[in-house]
């Protein structure tokens, strides 16, 4: 999930700016198939899944967003990472919501995958969410606001869902409008 506002604390702007750059062209973007796959469990917790989740924590970093799932990098893995309110970045495996509040809220989300627009995304107000960390010991916890929603729309990656999807018709062509006009034509 994209951040909104640019503050990126000690770098510098020209450093945040080509830090993101360099980011955002890993970033697969709506019209990639990689995105609308379902992603595969993860088995082998080793090294190379450990590589994988840092590097996923240094792109969403210089993005910057929030959240970033593995599928966006083009890895069809059920790993997503995520930071909400400057805590540590957290890293969850095989993330599977197993409950999500009645009462729900509405928000407008940006994707890095689907760069330059926001759409207003109704989702649950807390959740709990089960899976693994990146040493494939069990996790379960629940989460509110905008932890909540980060995980909602994360774990939706894994599944091929993106906030087009999740927002009203309306919004959807008009997102999809912006989109077309942003993309050089062929
Ligand atoms: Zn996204």
């Amino acid at each position: 999930m994209s951040r909104s506002g640019t503050s990126r604390g000690r770098l510098s702007e020209a450093e945040a700016a080509a830090r993101s750059q360099a980011a955002q062209r890993e970033i697969r973007v709506v019209g990639d198939p990689v995105l609308r796959d379902r992603a595969h469990i993860v088995e082998s917790f080793d090294g190379a899944l450990r590589k994988l989740a840092f590097r996923m924590i240094q792109i969403m970093h210089d993005a910057p967003g929030i959240g970033l799932a593995a599928p966006q990098l083009g890895v069809q893995k059920r790993l997503i990472v995520f930071e909400v309110d400057d805590e540590e970045p957290r890293i969850l495996v095989n993330p599977d919501i197993t409950w999500t509040s009645e009462d729900s809220a509405e928000f407008d989300e940006g994707c890095l995958s689907v760069p330059g627009v926001m759409v207003p995304v109704v989702r649950a107000a807390g959740i709990e969410v089960a899976g693994q960390d990146v040493h494939g010991e069990a996790v379960r916890f629940r989460a509110e606001g905008l932890e909540a929603r980060v995980i909602q729309h994360e774990v939706d990656h894994l599944e091929g869902v993106l906030i087009l999807d999740r927002t009203g018709r309306r919004e959807r062509a008009a997102a999809m409008r912006e989109l077309r006009d942003s993309v050089p034509a062929l």
